[in-house]
């Protein structure tokens, strides 16, 4: 019987095994428990209400939810960039609360991409010297080639590498910022709203693009978009801080009557 129930939930969401189970301990993102509270008092928010995930090496998972359902707060938790009030986090196969603060951006300088929504492109430098960042904080080499390399594999050319990131299309500069996340051949990908302001038609060409150039690496994705489930295996929602459902190869109708309910709920009171 036991067993009969957990063959049924591990093959309906074979990424999303039990945490404590067998199959997460080689996930590469597992988050256990996980809460999270800003403020104090009357102003207190429960942003995260107890999420306990495991992704799959190779995985690309959606995380979707209404605003302020707690999407960007579980991606932050999982990269180790905020702090649980409770519960654990692993990544990439280390207890982030057992590591120092010294050795959690190690491991997120050297095993770690993210993509953001409004990019963080240092205006100042050029895209090649943008993309070379997260090699150079880690000083480590930064050798032309894995620069050109990083940035054939978006679809940057050489004369593009030259300009301003100013200089170039939104759409290139999106292109940039995947570029930067993967020069280090991350293990995990981490990328809130990516393509929040893109038109539809590059923001998909933007999604096929980091789909295609993972390579095996995990990737969590924030979207508001439920196109972006096409390049996804699974659907992860949030609602008020918990996760409401996962689904796995998810179509987007069925993401966008999901979402909408969602919403209606949040608007009538029921969230925050
Ligand atoms: P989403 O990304 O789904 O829009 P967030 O994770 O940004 O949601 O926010 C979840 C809740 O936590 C919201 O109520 C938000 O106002 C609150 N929150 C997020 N970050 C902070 C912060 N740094 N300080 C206080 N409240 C925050
Ligand atoms: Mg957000």
């Amino acid at each position: 019987m036991m067993l009969d129930s957990m063959s049924i939930s591990t093959s309906s969401f074979p990424d999303l095994a039990d945490p404590a189970g067998d199959a997460a301990a080689s996930a590469p993102v597992v988050l256990d428990g996980v809460r999270k509270r800003y403020g104090r008092g009357r102003g207190r928010v429960t942003a995260l209400d107890g999420v306990s995930l495991a992704l799959a090496a190779g995985s690309f998972t959606a995380v979707l939810g209404a605003s302020g359902s707690g999407k960007s707060t579980l991606l932050q938790c999982a990269a180790g960039l905020e702090r649980p009030s409770a519960g654990t986090v692993r990544l990439c196969g280390s207890e982030l609360s057992s590591l120092s603060d010294r050795r959690q951006t190690v491991l997120r300088r050297e095993r770690v991409g993210f993509v953001f929504q409004d990019l963080n492109l240092i205006p100042e430098l050029t895209v090649a010297e943008n993309i070379a960042l997260p090699l150079r904080l880690g000083r480590r080499r930064v050798e032309r080639a894995a620069i050109a390399e990083a940035a054939a594999r978006v679809g940057l050319d050489a004369g593009q590498l030259r300009r301003l990131p100013s200089e170039l299309s939104g759409g290139q500069q999106q292109r940039a910022a995947i570029a930067r996340a993967l020069v280090v051949r991350p293990e995990v990908i981490f990328a809130d709203e990516p393509t929040g302001a893109l038109d539809p038609y590059t923001a998909q060409s933007v999604l096929r693009l980091l789909r295609g150039t993972a390579e095996g690496a995990t990737v969590v994705i924030v979207t508001h978009d439920p196109q972006v489930v096409r390049f996804c295996d699974q659907a992860v929602f949030l609602y008020a801080g918990r996760i409401e459902a996962v689904v796995a190869a998810p179509e987007p109708a069925d993401v966008a009557d999901r979402l909408h309910a969602l919403g209606a709920l949040a608007n009538s009171g029921g969230g925050a």
